[in-house]
């Protein structure tokens, strides 16, 4: 049995390709290519989605980063916190705004670690990113008492994470902007690349609107020099038709992760992460900790299941951070350095069966039975 990590082929099957290729001929028989008619639609329907006043849509996840602490007015000289164990894209956002990224450990959950933020702030500190990874939610309550405390901006880096709550309220609702991506492996996807902003300050939607599109008021006026970041209408168009079956794929995504759970649960060499009832994660990544990480990982892979590691080197040790001159070293943030000896990401995704999820807790059992 083979059990690829990526479930496009199976997603994109023919007749979703015929369904989805229809609808985009009549957007090109309409020449309606910039900022069409979809785009409005779907940002309305993000909006509703995700329980806040606005949202924008522009060309990526990082655009939707960027463009959020840009339009918060942060640049140069600024600091950003954010977490060690994220994808590198947060990092990249923080410094191509032109501020210095400022990095947090994580707790047991794989989040953000709280307790270490204050120890992080600055007098340059002007925003979070808290990174609700994997499709888990962080600790809103916590960051917004802080945040508010010492006037800090939140962005939520919600790329994983559409359609979480946490006690029902939705990613992207929680701070003063939320990104998501449509990158074609996240759970809301695309053909290619998208993203979105939320945001429920109607100041910070105007300049957005702006930013994204050359600051154009109208054709020939710009109220400020900026940027094109705009969302494709074709991507529109596939994103309003994935965005049907969203609560088909987060409520699989869920279903598998709790077969996951109570079976290698079991597993006295698995450590799974906390779960709690307040928390609907949505599982783009499943992620546990293992014993024996890297031999579990070969066994794995030789018996067909494409496990993975996200990440095995966090951010402060990348090439990347020596590169920008960050103070870091080995030993900074302990949690993170040692999950990321230990942690393994299982394959989980709407398409996968019942059968091959079975084959996967079987072929672990089978490892650390050997
Ligand atoms: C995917 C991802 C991004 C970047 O999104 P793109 O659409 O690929 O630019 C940022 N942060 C996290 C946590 C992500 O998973």
């Amino acid at each position: 049995m083979k059990i690829p990590f990526s479930y496009l082929s199976k997603q994109f099957d023919d007749r979703t390709t015929d369904r989805i290729l229809a609808q985009i001929k009549q957007m090109v028989r309409r020449a309606d290519f910039t900022l069409g008619k979809e785009v409005g639609v779907f940002e309305k329907k993000i909006a509703r989605l995700c329980g806040t006043r606005y949202a924008v849509g522009v060309m990526s996840g990082t655009d939707a980063l960027f463009l959020s602490l840009k339009a918060l007015g942060i640049g140069l000289g600024d600091e950003v916190i954010t977490t060690v164990n994220t994808f590198f894209a947060t990092a990249g956002a923080i410094v191509i705004a032109g501020a210095t990224p400022v990095f947090v450990d994580v707790g047991t959950d794989y989040l953000m670690d709280v307790s270490k933020i204050e120890r992080a702030i600055t007098k340059r500190t002007k925003a979070i990113i808290p990174v609700h990874w994997t499709g888990n939610v962080c600790d809103m309550d916590a960051i917004r008492r802080i945040a508010k405390q010492r006037n800090l901006f939140i962005v939520e880096d919600a790329c994983q994470a559409i359609d979480a709550s946490y006690r029902g309220k939705k990613t992207g609702s929680f701070g003063d902007a939320g990104a998501f991506s449509m990158h074609p492996l996240k759970n809301l996807n695309v053909w290619g690349d998208g993203g979105m902003i939320t945001t429920n300050s109607r100041a910070l939607y105007a300049k957005l609107l702006l930013m994204r599109n050359h600051g154009l008021v109208d054709r020939n006026t710009s109220a400020l020099y900026a940027y094109n970041a705009r969302l494709s209408t074709l991507q529109a168009v596939v994103a309003l038709d994935v965005l049907r079956t969203l609560p088909d794929i987060t409520k699989r995504r869920i279903a598998l992760a709790r077969f996951y759970d109570k079976e290698l649960g079991r597993i006295p060499h698995i450590t799974l992460p906390p779960r709690s009832p307040e928390k609907k994660q949505v599982f783009h990544l499943y992620i546990v900790q293992a014993k024996k990480r890297d031999g579990l990982l070969a066994w794995l892979v030789k018996h067909g299941v494409d496990a993975k590691i996200h990440y095995p080197l966090p951010l402060h040790l990348q090439p990347a951070s020596r590169q920008l001159g960050l103070p870091y070293k080995r030993g900074d943030f302990r949690v993170a350095e040692a999950q990321a000896t230990s942690i393994i990401s299982l394959p989980l995704h709407q398409h996968m069966t019942m059968r091959e999820a079975k084959h996967i807790v079987d072929s672990v059992k089978a490892f650390y039975a050997q």
